[in-house]
């Protein structure tokens, strides 16, 4: 190996080192039109084998159920109204998992399906049961394939892109890295023209930047949602869980084995601040069941100086929510600047708003803490 080769790979110690790694592939790279390419599947097994054989623990999020059930009920494109989606999803999920099946199959090992919905993510129980299903998996060297379940998803509730699904089993399993296949080469440094030579490709992110956030642009398909924006949205959910993600070409050779190896394959985006798993949950999982209005000190007490927040600094209480439930705290103005797990309902917050702390008791005949949200229950919104 030449002194440079060496000297490039070990600029990627953290895909080396990543012990648990989520796979995610996207339709436009399993499918063609629907039309699933059988070399691309193939492929991709063959090196989740082989990485599961390096002792690497592997979770596959894939797409292409709407994809692969549009083409095997002969539409030219994929459904538009939620029935026809779930429909799809519903034949293709099948054939999907049919085609992982078979191929595993051969090369001696188990998969398991994995269907999840965002609503039941947001739940901390459900969310906490998916954990434990996914680890047992690997406990038991079977190949965990994950997906939305789009036979329950409306648009209202549905993640509708796999790329943030597979941030939050990134999440969910504490996983280190996190690789998504696409059909483009990684970041490039402006958005790509329609025809002519690629801007250059970003090697590396440290950081996500309002630059980096400017590169990325759309690479829709007809039958994959995701452009580049929803990567970045994974990448900076993945980074606050630790983990760092390399966005690649899927159907590149030996992709996913190079990348493990430390190669300088696609774009990297180094991991951020981890948060605690449960911190990332309500950051970017749980759903926000009412708004906190705060006055300026406490707005500075949370964001400044990383203090609970006490009724004195509740200015105003919106939504109906219960003790336990996730709420967003915002300044004035509207931005939001923290989401917490609050120990009062909408209806206690509204009674002891802009009190002292000593007069929760006396107030409300008993108290369940000084905080509305104490500090340990409460996650810092990163201004976008
Ligand atoms: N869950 C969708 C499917 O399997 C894919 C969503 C996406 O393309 O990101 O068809």
């Amino acid at each position: 190996m030449t002194p440079a080769r060496q000297r490039q790979k070990a600029a990627r110690p953290e895909c080396r080192r990543a012990k648990r790694i989520v796979v995610k592939v996207g339709s436009s790279t399993l499918a063609d039109g629907g039309d699933v390419r059988g070399r691309v599947v193939s492929e991709l097994c063959r090196q989740i084998a082989a990485l599961q054989d390096d002792g690497r623990e592997v979770v596959l999020v894939s797409s292409g159920a709407i994809a692969v059930g549009s083409h095997k009920l002969g539409w030219e494109q994929p459904g538009r109204t939620i029935p026809t989606l779930q429909a799809a999803a519903a034949v293709g999920q099948i054939g999907l998992m049919q085609l992982y099946q078979r191929r595993f199959e051969r090369l001696g090992r188990a998969v398991g399906q994995v269907l999840v919905t965002r609503v039941g993510l947001e739940d901390r129980g459900r969310f906490l049961n998916a954990r434990h299903c996914l680890l047992e998996l690997l406990r038991l060297g079977a190949l965990p394939i994950v997906n939305e379940n789009d036979t329950v998803a409306t648009d209202e509730i549905r993640f509708g892109d796999n790329d943030n699904l597979s941030a939050t089993v990134v999440n969910l399993v504490a996983a280190d890295l996190l690789v998504i296949l696409t059909d483009v080469e990684g970041l490039h440094e402006a958005r790509p023209p329609k025809s002519g030579p690629l801007p250059p490709l970003i090697p590396v992110v440290d950081r996500l930047t309002p630059e980096i956030e400017r590169a990325a642009s759309g690479s829709h398909t007809d039958f994959g949602r995701g452009g580049m924006t929803t990567k970045l949205e994974a990448v900076r959910s993945a980074a606050h869980s630790g983990a760092a993600t390399v966005v690649c070409r899927g159907n590149r050779r030996d992709v996913l084995l190079d990348v493990a190896a430390g190669e300088p394959v696609g774009t990297l985006f180094r991991s951020g601040e981890k948060l605690a798993s449960r911190k990332h949950w309500l950051a970017y999982t749980a759903r926000t069941r009412g708004t906190l209005v705060v006055d300026p000190g406490a707005a500075r007490a949370l964001v400044d100086r990383g203090r609970s927040l006490l009724p004195a600094g509740v200015v105003d209480v919106q939504g109906r929510f219960d003790v336990g439930d996730a709420v967003a705290c915002v300044e004035p103005g509207g931005r939001e600047l923290a989401r917490g797990l609050v120990a009062y309902s909408a209806a206690e917050v509204t009674r002891i708003q802009g009190r002292p702390t000593r007069e929760i008791a006396r107030v409300l005949g008993y108290s369940n803490g000084d905080e509305v949200i104490h500090r340990n229950d409460l996650v810092l919104v990163e201004p976008p």
